[in-house]
Formats: structure tokens, C-alpha cells, sequence
């Protein structure tokens, strides 16, 4: 925190904190909206890439590239500053975040606008072993290690005899039933089911799936009707789902049920819930309400009807902003991709407006429904009272996912891979070994002699005599 990157100019600097859903689209936007030296605008975020989190369970399972279902921000960004760093701090009294970059030192920054767009982190409680032994799924990198464990997991249990460690090994737990959660599970069955035609030594009933649900229904964006559908589909499949049950503790894998069984697994995947992020939230100086997000105004400014924090805006998971459509959970938008790129948008044209001196807008958007993919060719989705389920719900999960990500060149990333997924199959390759890329090179590399033991010291002697016998080299030298 030693210097300071100072406002050079008199125009106005755009700090856009996080790059994902909100940020990403936010800087998007108000690239295409601003004239030539209207206003500067940074994006600060410690990841170089906005990740399009619908597409993490079929990261997961193996059906789309992880590379290709992020967008790399400095190549979409091309007027934009990308600072590659963690906003850890907002004195918006002064104006000033605390900007901590990935390498090098904290250093402060001016700016005239914030735009907060950090979104949330996994939400988990006290339990024990939870925080050990789970892994979540809000980023690409959690996405690509659940697949791993459970590609490594088949390896290794193929080779062992039928017992509890085989038994652990062909185990998968998924904590909360919420679409998140719904969709990896049901994924990660369709993966395995697929992974048993290739390993002889492993049959259908060897692999156990478990969804652990506290309430009494899973997936409340649909209705009760279609949720108890996508029950009947799961349970067709092979996997449980555990409803009003709870997880009281995970210590050393060991998953422990209110209903007092015990189910040791050695992939437990926690999607209970989101919060807002923390570090932005309670780092700095801008009003939180009792949620723990930022206090968000329909017109995206941050603060409330009664009072506008002035230079000031949020979007997307970290805020809460006001549901005009009265559709909302307690009054505000929910954490969902649907409200952050349309909040994103109509930030970039309201921010546009306060810096012209016209008034902004507010913001209003219905619900248009939930599309869920539930492993290959089925899918399920609601909008209203219309429900469609299997494959044809599973062809517009695709539909719309496939047209909602950024950019043409990743959009045709993806539809390509999906392509070729179809009639080419889907891609078995497990590279779990990146997490230690140089086990060959260390095994084989040459290394230095290690230096010849030292000579045995003789027993120390009386400080005289050791001057002594350290002459007498000198002297025979001093003789030939
Ligand atoms: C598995 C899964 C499936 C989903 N499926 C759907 C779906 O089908 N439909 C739907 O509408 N929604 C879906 N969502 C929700 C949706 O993805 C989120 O609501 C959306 O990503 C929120 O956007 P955001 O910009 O607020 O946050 P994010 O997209 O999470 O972006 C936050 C960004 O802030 C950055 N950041 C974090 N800390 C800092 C810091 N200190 N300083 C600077 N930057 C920081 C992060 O690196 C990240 O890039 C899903 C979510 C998940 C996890």
C-alpha cells in the first residue's frame, strides 16, 4: 500500500470491480456507448477471464472445453484497462480502492465512478470436515477438478477388490438442490454411466450417487410438478436424492445425515448457497444491507429511495437490487446470470446518462424462466406453466446457452465442441496430472553429485600442539 496511481486527467476514471457476468458486460457496453476520451475505463479482477458459470456442470462432465467456456477479457476488452488484481478495499469517501495485484505491491487508486460487479462465493456453515474435504462449483477451476477426481477415482477403483475403499472411491455427494447443484449431479451420473463401458471391472450398481437436500423439494425456480419430474428422472438413473435432510459433518470424507447415516465418499460437492463477496462487501465504505450485499437503487446507483451514494454502482450477485416485477425473493433480484448481463447493460447506458446530465433509468426485468441440462439428452425447463422435459427441454438448454455466451468466436468454441461431441463422442481424457506437471522430468533429471562426506575431524587437542601440526604442510612445502 505503499504508492499511488493518481487521477492524471481531468477525465473521468471508470473502476470496475470484477470481471465476471456483470463487469465483463458492464465494460462491453460502455465501450460501445462512450465517445472517444469521454471517460477511461479499468476492469480489476485477479482472473484474466469472465467465466460463464452455467456451463460449469457440463465442464464437469466432460461436454465442453474448459478453456472454451471463459472469455478472455483482454480480448474482448479492447478499449478497457485490464489490471490483473483484487479490489481488497473502497474508501469511496476519498475515491480511493485498494488495489492488490497478483504480483507486485498493494497500491491505491483514484477513481470519479465505481462500479462494484464482484458477485458471490459458496456460502457454507460451521459443519465439520465441510471445509476440508467439499469443493464448491462457482469457478472453472473446481469444475475441472470434479471431473478429474472422478475420472482418477474410476482408475484407481478398477484396480481394487470390491470393500469400502472401492466403495468410497465410487461415491459422489452433492450438497444442495438448487439448479446449481441439480445440474452438476445429474451430469456427473450421466458422466459415470458413460465411464463404466469403459472399465470391465466396474458395473452400474458399484457407483453410488447422493443428493442431500434440507427441504422438503428440490430446484424452487420450476414448479413442484416438474420438480418431482426431474426426481423420478434422477432416481430412473441411479441417483438418490435425500430430501429434508441435513449434513451434520464431513470429517475425514465421512458424510454424516440428521437421519443419522453415513455415507463416506471421496468427492463431496457443496452448492448450498451463495454470498455476496466478502472481501469487497466488508472491505469497504458502501452501504451493505442485512444480506450482506450492497445496497443497490433500481437505477443501479448504490444506496436507497431515500439517499444516492453519488458516483456509485452495483450489479449482479454482490447487490441487491430492487425486483420491479415483484418477482423476487423478499423484494430483490435473485443471484442469477438473467439479471446480471441485463443490470450490466442498462448500468453501462445509466452511468452514460449521469456523466451527460440526463437522468437514469430503472431497472426492470420479468423472470423469463429456468432451463436445466440434467446430462446428456435431458433437460428440463419452466416458464410460467409451461414445462418441457427430456430431450427436447435438454435441446433448448442448449439452444440458449449455446446463444447466450459472449462473442461470436466463443460461441462457436462451444457449438463446435458440441459438434463434435455428438458424433465423435464424448472426450474421456483425463489430465489430471497437470496438478503436478513435472513428476516425469523430476523422476528422470539429472542432478548434481551430491559432495563427498567430509573428513573425519581428528579428536580435538590442546590449542599449542593443533598450531603445531597445522605447520607442518607449510614446512614440507617450503622444503621440496
Ligand atoms: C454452477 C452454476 C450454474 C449456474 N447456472 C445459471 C443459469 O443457468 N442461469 C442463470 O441465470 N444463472 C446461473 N448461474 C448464476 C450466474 O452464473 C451468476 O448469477 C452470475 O455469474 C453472477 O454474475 P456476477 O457478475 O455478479 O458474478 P461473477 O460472474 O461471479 O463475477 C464476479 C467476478 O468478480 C471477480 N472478483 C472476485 N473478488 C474480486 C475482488 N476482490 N476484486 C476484483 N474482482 C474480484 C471474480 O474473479 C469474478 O470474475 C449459475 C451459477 C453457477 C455457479
Amino acid at each position: 500500500m505503499s504508492n499511488t496511481a493518481p487521477v492524471k486527467n481531468t477525465v473521468p476514471k471508470i473502476l470496475i470491480v470484477g470481471g465476471g457476468y456483470a463487469g465483463f458486460y458492464t465494460a462491453w457496453k460502455l465501450e460501445k456507448l462512450l465517445r472517444k476520451g469521454e471517460a477511461e475505463v479499468m476492469v480489476v479482477d485477479p482472473l484474466p477471464y469472465m467465466t460463464y458459470q452455467p456451463f460449469l456442470p457440463e465442464v464437469a462432465a466432460g461436454s465442453i472445453e474448459a478453456r472454451h467456456s471463459v472469455v478472455a477479457l483482454r480480448r474482448h476488452l479492447k478499449r478497457t484497462t485490464v489490471v490483473a488484481a483484487k479490489v481488497t478495499g473502497i474508501n469511496h469517501a476519498q475515491k480511493v480502492a485498494t488495489i492488490t495485484p497478483v504480483a507486485g505491491e498493494a497500491y491505491q487508486q483514484e477513481y470519479d465512478q465505481i462500479v462494484v460487479t464482484a458477485g458471490a462465493v459458496s456460502r457454507t456453515f460451521p459443519i465439520p470436515g465441510i471445509a476440508d474435504n467439499a469443493i464448491g462449483l462457482k469457478t472453472i477451476e473446481e469444475a475441472v477438478a470434479i471431473r478429474d477426481r472422478l475420472m482418477s477415482n474410476f482408475d484407481k477403483a478398477s484396480m481394487l477388490p470390491a470393500g469400502p475403499e472401492r466403495d468410497r472411491l465410487l461415491t459422489v455427494v452433492v450438497v444442495g438442490g438448487g439448479f446449481a447443484g441439480i445440474e452438476v449431479f445429474a451430469e456427473l451420473r450421466s458422466l459415470a454411466s458413460s465411464l463404466i463401458k469403459s472399465y470391465p471391472q466396474i458395473t452400474f450398481s458399484d457407483t453410488h450417487f447422493h443428493l442431500i437436500e434440507a427441504m422438503g423439494r428440490i430446484m424452487p425456480e420450476v414448479s413442484l410438478k416438474t420438480s418431482e419430474w426431474v426426481l423420478k428422472s434422477l432416481a430412473k438413473r441411479g441417483a438418490s436424492v435425500h430430501l429434508d435432510t441435513q449434513v451434520t459433518g464431513a470429517v475425514d470424507g465421512n458424510i454424516e445425515l440428521s437421519t443419522g447415516e453415513v455415507i463416506p465418499s471421496d468427492l463431496i460437492i457443496w452448492t448450498a448457497g451463495v454470498m455476496a463477496n466478502p472481501t469487497v462487501v466488508r472491505g469497504g465504505d458502501l452501504p451493505v444491507e442485512e444480506r450482506g450485499r450492497i445496497r443497490t437503487r433500481a437505477d443501479l446507483r448504490v444506496g436507497s429511495e431515500e439517499e444516492i451514494v453519488e458516483g456509485a454502482w452495483a450489479a449482479g450477485d454482490v447487490s441487491a437490487v430492487p425486483d420491479l416485477s415483484g418477482g423476487g425473493v423478499g423484494g430483490y433480484c435473485v443471484p442469477n446470470a438473467q439479471h446480471a448481463v441485463r443490470q450490466a447493460k442498462l448500468l453501462a447506458k445509466n452511468l452514460v446518462a449521469v456523466l451527460r446530465g440526463e437522468l437514469p433509468r430503472e431497472y426492470f426485468h420479468k423472470n423469463m424462466g429456468a432451463v436445466a441440462g440434467l446430462g446428456l439428452y435431458n433437460g428440463v425447463f419452466q416458464s410460467g406453466n409451461l414445462a418441457l422435459k427430456g430431450f427436447v427441454a435438454w435441446v433448448a438448454h442448449r439452444g440458449y446457452h449455446g446463444l447466450a455466451m459472449p462473442s461470436w468466436e466463443r460461441k462457436f468454441r462451444v457449438l463446435w465442441g458440441w459438434w463434435n461431441n455428438l458424433w465423435l463422442g464424448r472426450d474421456l481424457v483425463n489430465l489430471s496430472t497437470v496438478q503436478n506437471p513435472r513428476y516425469v522430468f523430476e523422476e528422470f533429471a539429472a542432478r548434481p553429485r551430491p559432495a563427498a562426506p567430509a573428513a573425519v575431524e581428528a579428536p580435538a587437542a590442546p590449542a599449542a600442539k593443533k598450531a603445531k601440526v597445522e605447520s607442518v604442510p607449510e614446512k614440507a612445502a617450503a622444503t621440496r
